[in-house]
């Protein structure tokens, strides 16, 4: 289920770059660590497009994979960005959906972030909560399906919100190394 997975057709990333300030990229010619803007961003769109790296030919960001989360979730409109990642263990489809918050820490008790985390839980991923913790640090993560558990068993959405709410302030409690420097 996880090959090449089709884009959403009529979607687009309009203005959204959250991708290319979000991430590090170590990928010729970018090399700049998470939570720099890449200094190839125009502010109107790629300036090195023909010649960007293989890194970026080849990213999507869940939003513009899944129908299910509607245009307000796109990016830079919700201050989240997801992907999927194979992980070793703890998800019955091999996966995870890594939610990054980047921006107002405050949606991640909004309802339809916490009906997310359940959505993919139920269809087998992990969900991963990462929280960035400044320029070049490691954004430690927390396991949703811990924290969300005893909410998911009881259908209690306040009780998952709840849940996701400890992780997110586990999280913050976490000290956050400084990643290796790529460069930016
Ligand atoms: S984060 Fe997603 S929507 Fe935004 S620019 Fe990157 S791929 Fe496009
Ligand atoms: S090279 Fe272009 S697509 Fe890649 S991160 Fe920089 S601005 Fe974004």
């Amino acid at each position: 289920m996880h090959g090449v997975r089709p884009l959403i057709p009529a979607r687009s990333c309009g203005p959204c770059r959250a991708c290319c300030v979000v991430y590090d990229i170590d990928d010729a010619p970018v090399h700049k660590n998470a939570q720099v803007a890449c200094p190839h961003h125009t502010g109107a769109g790629c300036g090195i497009y023909e010649t960007r790296p293989q890194t970026c030919r080849t990213f999507f960001c869940q939003w513009r994979y899944d129908p299910i989360l509607a245009e307000e979730w796109r990016p830079d409109l919700s201050g989240v960005v997801g992907t999927t990642e194979p992980v070793d263990a703890g998800a019955a489809n091999g996966h995870a959906i890594t939610l990054v918050v980047f921006g107002d820490h405050a949606v991640i008790l909004d309802d339809g972030f916490a009906i997310y985390v359940a959505t993919m839980l139920d269809r087998g991923y992990e969900a991963l909560l990462r929280i960035p913790r400044g320029v070049g640090r490691v954004m430690p993560q927390a396991k949703l399906s811990l924290f969300t558990a005893e909410g998911l068993s009881a259908g209690d959405l306040g009780l998952v919100k709840q849940g996701i709410a400890q992780a997110y302030q586990a999280l913050m409690a976490h000290p956050a190394p400084l990643a290796a420097e790529h460069g930016a």
